[in-house]
């Protein structure tokens, strides 16, 4: 095995991405070591780059945390992978398993978690180690390329979904149509919602009514898009996702919102938003943050796209172009998602 591979490497926060070599690691007791095949590019690693969200990563890091390859080498004591299997290595690199979220099924919420591509490095380099208890196990039929986006955009808004609390036949909004738009609308509809898609970008809205949205609205050129859902929806979305990183998109997202609804926060602009206590208290509106999925949402999600009822719209780059890939995210200029390939990987 080679000692050095090629990463892409976050060395000053605002700086773009050094491409340099760095150690394979080796797993440890109780880790795995997974060769990369493919490894998507989401809208945190812009906050990654930037060092924007008040939790901070130690710097150099290696970011990217929806890494798919095979499994190298397992560390002493792991049986529940063995090398040549197909993982995922998500967000939830790891939680400490036994505080009360852990126990109760929420391991997202775990104050010890671990975060890939984050806290612990990422799948933008050949090799990356992960722990066998929290990586993603991909089901056979579906390519590393083509799943990479589940492995965040897809469990991510899945849950979010799912925490909306919206039923079948009820309207969801869902603010933001990118990398975790596209695939929340596959999964509202296959959930059996009506789907109404908000963003910024005609294009992109486009495109969300070819995935299956029953009505977009633009919320730079439409002059009121509140009540534009509003009226649509016959009073205002059942359920509201917000997944784009955008402060006016979340005060619209609550506005959209029906009485009784749930609002779920998603996207992760820094910074606050103003909520109208009056109308919420009002209208018992919920307002609620989800965080990526736990093990349970990951095996779901992954089961959607197996079935083929979720699809992600995928531009290959190399990893060379890293620092371009996050320069157009940062412009909302993806039209879905990014996966990067490197020739180094696929030796
Ligand atoms: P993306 O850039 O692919 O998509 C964002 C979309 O929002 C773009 O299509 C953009 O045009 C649109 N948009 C921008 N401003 C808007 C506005 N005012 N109204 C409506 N749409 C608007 O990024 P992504 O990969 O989908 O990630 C989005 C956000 O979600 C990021 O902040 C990311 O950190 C966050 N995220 C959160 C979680 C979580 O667990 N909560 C997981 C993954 C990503
Ligand atoms: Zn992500
Ligand atoms: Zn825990």
């Amino acid at each position: 095995m080679e000692r050095t591979m090629e990463a892409a490497v976050v060395e000053q926060f605002g700086k773009p991405l050094a491409l340099r070599e760095w150690d394979v690691p080796s797993p440890g007791a109780g880790q795995i070591l997974v060769k990369t095949e493919a490894c998507g590019v989401c809208g945190t690693d812009v906050h990654a780059r930037a060092g924007d969200w008040p939790v901070k990563p130690t710097l150099p890091f290696i970011p990217g945390h929806e890494a798919i390859g095979r499994v190298a080498a397992v560390g002493a004591g792991v049986n529940i992978v063995k090398e040549g299997d197909r993982v995922g290595v998500p967000w939830l690199y790891s939680a400490c398993g036994r505080c009360e979220y852990c126990l109760s099924g929420w391991e997202t919420a775990c104050p010890e978690a671990k975060f890939g591509g984050y806290t612990q490095n990422g799948g933008m380099a050949a090799y990356l180690l992960a722990d066998p208890n929290y990586v993603a196990h991909i089901p056979s039929g579906l390519a590393a390329k083509d799943v990479a986006p589940i492995i965040c955009a897809g469990i991510t808004t899945y849950k979010g979904i799912k925490q909306t609390e919206a039923k079948p036949g009820q309207w969801i909004a869902i603010s933001g149509a990118g990398g975790l738009g596209h695939v929340a609308i596959q999964y509202a509809k296959a959930m059996g919602l009506h789907v109404c898609a908000i963003d910024i970008d005609d294009g992109k809205l486009a495109h969300a009514k070819r995935l299956g949205a029953d009505f977009v609205i633009n919320a730079k050129t439409t002059p009121d898009p509140v009540a534009a859902v509003k009226k649509e929806t016959g009073g205002g979305a059942h359920g509201v996702l917000i997944t784009a990183p955008s402060l006016s998109a979340f005060k619209q997202g609550v506005g959209m919102t029906r009485r009784r609804g749930t609002c779920v926060l998603i996207g992760l602009p820094p910074g606050e938003f103003p909520v109208p206590i009056f109308d919420m208290v009002a209208t018992c509106m919920t307002i609620r943050g989800s965080f990526v999925g736990t093990r349970e949402d990951m095996a779901e999600a992954l089961a959607f796209a197996a079935e083929g009822k979720v699809k992600t719209d995928i531009e290959i780059q190399p990893l060379s172009s890293i620092n371009q890939v996050i320069d157009r995210l940062e412009h909302g200029e993806v039209p879905s998602r990014v996966v990067l390939e490197s020739k180094e990987w696929s030796n």
